[in-house]
């Protein structure tokens, strides 16, 4: 399998998908496959502090009517053997951020995809690989299935490779104007609305939905969300059309990182077992650090985020004025975003000092910190195709209050009468996308926060699932095969033949 993505950890990441690229393929190789990564030679995987050595392999694409020089660089996933491979051209990779440059995006976006797209295929020849699948991620990649499909699968080489298309957010789509039709250097009938074309523009996430062999996103509510018109951001006509080959597979997380029985981050270490004493030490540590009262006897409300409607931050914003006036509980609030929401948090805070504490910055250590020391976890997402937060919380025993959307509908079970006797519940959640439904839903999870006996049962109840990569890398390989099979029989290539 050769994952082809515009990010990974450690080399350079914006968000989720980078955490899935770098931790996917360390998984495989722990199962025994052989994986590969290649990514674009950013400025940023110089800080990865990780050897990365040229390979002396040079190569020229074409690019609309010139052609452009790349280099291929080499490097490991740490602790592995897995190789990753590095696009090379300065030009277009050696810039100040991955994607954008304060708020607006680099003009030349598609051009710079359309590179590192070829230059995945090329690299395949050029590396020698043998490569059954190719793993592609979101637009950055959207055209490595055309390529594939139209250029390459006639080779030798590629006869037997298929290609997984990941969807990791709707939302962002790659489009572009017309004209830089040119610049793939694919023949103008494929301009057109099955295929890469929306609405008059070039649209390279949908490019990918209908070249790749078999498409997937991060959890199975998402995949099924998409296919309507609240969820699909105007492709859930393509996504219906692709649902025979649509998988929905949930991200783990890094247990590496985000473990509270061994996170050198806490000021306790704690298991399912000794979860209740542990949690109490971190509560009074972050309230300490946040400077709100050391109190045992309320609640403690956590939320990270970006401070952007997806997160549900409108919402929040309806109730919490009233909800922090009535209610004995305190809350911390940490993350960066929309101008209107520090403005809001930052007043709450000062008129609340003894009950809100807000931090509008990016913090890795005091999210951990969150994580082990708040009581609730609120995410109340008007979308998400996964969310880590929650799953970060219900491994450190903060039970989530989240909305019954995405993956969050899909790894949250309500504290109902028949789930708890089932011993399966481990939070809140609620359906409505209306202020009251949230407050109803905090309100209720309070309550059974001074049901000390019920809480511990929640609390126990998310810490024992199994949240790890392995359980998802599984996953992933049961899709591959059935895809590689499909491909070899000429069945899932027919599915969207070109
Ligand atoms: P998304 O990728 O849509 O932003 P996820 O829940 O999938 O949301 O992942 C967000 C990741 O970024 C999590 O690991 C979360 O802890 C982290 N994060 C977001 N905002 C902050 C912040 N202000 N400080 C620290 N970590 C943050």
């Amino acid at each position: 399998m050769l994952m082809a993505a515009s990010e990974a950890v450690p080399f350079a990441k914006t968000g989720g998908l980078a955490d899935v690229c770098g931790a996917l393929p360390v998984e495989l190789a722990r199962l025994g496959h052989q994986p590969a990564l290649i990514l674009p030679a950013y400025r940023q995987i110089r800080y990865s502090g990780l050897p990365i050595t040229p390979m002396g392999i040079d190569f020229i694409v074409p690019i609309g009517s010139k052609t452009v020089s790349g280099h291929l660089l080499q490097s490991r996933l740490p602790g592995t053997d897995v190789p990753v491979y590095f696009v090379q051209q300065d030009h277009y990779f050696d810039r100040e951020e991955l994607y954008r440059l304060n708020g607006k995006d680099y003009t030349d976006n598609c051009e710079r995809f359309v590179f590192f797209s070829r230059a995945v295929l090329e690299a395949i020849r050029l590396l020698e690989l043998q490569v059954d699948i190719i793993h592609v991620n979101d637009w950055q990649t959207g055209l490595v299935p055309a390529f594939l499909k139209i250029e390459y699968r006639g080779l030798p080489r590629y006869r037997n490779t298929a290609s997984l298309f990941t969807i990791h957010n709707m939302a962002y789509q790659g489009q572009f104007w017309h004209w830089d039709m040119l610049l793939t250097g694919l023949d103008w009938k494929y301009f057109n609305w099955h295929q890469m074309e929306y609405f008059g523009k070039l649209n390279l996430l949908k490019t990918g939905l209908a070249f790749a062999d078999a498409v997937s996103t991060v959890s199975p509510r998402y995949a099924l969300e998409i296919q309507t018109a609240a969820f699909g951001c105007g492709l859930e006509g393509v996504l219906q059309s692709r649902r025979d080959t649509l998988y929905g597979i949930l991200n783990g997380i890094d247990e590496a990182e985000w473990n509270p029985d061994t996170d050198p981050l806490l000021a306790a270490n704690y298991n399912v077992d000794t979860a209740a004493e542990g949690k109490r030490v971190c509560k009074a540590a972050l309230q300490q650090e946040v400077g709100l009262p050391q109190r045992a006897d309320v609640p403690l409300i956590g939320m990270i985020g970006r401070l952007a409607d997806q997160k549900g931050f409108d919402l929040v914003a309806q109730v919490i004025s009233e909800w922090v006036a009535r209610n004995d509980a305190q809350w911390i609030i940490l993350g960066r975003g929309e101008p209107i929401y520090h403005e809001l948090f930052k007043q709450l805070a000062e008129r609340h000092p003894d009950k809100v504490a807000v931090r509008l910055e990016f913090s890795d250590p005091l999210a951990h910190r969150i994580e082990a020391g708040a009581d609730i976890f609120l995410m109340p997402s008007r979308y998400e195709p996964c969310g880590l937060n929650q799953l970060y919380s219900l491994k450190y025993g903060t039970v989530p209050v989240v909305r019954e959307t995405g993956g969050l509908a899909d790894t949250i079970v309500d504290a109902g009468e028949q789930t708890l006797a089932a011993g399966t519940a481990n939070g809140f959640s609620f359906r409505e996308d209306n202020p009251s439904a949230l407050s109803e839903t905090l309100a209720r999870a309070v309550d059974a926060w001074r049901r000390p006996d019920l809480w511990q049962r929640l609390v126990a109840n998310g810490m024992r699932e199994d949240r790890s990569w392995a359980r998802s890398a599984r996953q992933y390989l049961k899709v591959y095969e059935q895809i590689v099979a499909g491909v070899r029989s000429g069945g899932v290539a027919e599915l969207a033949s070109v």
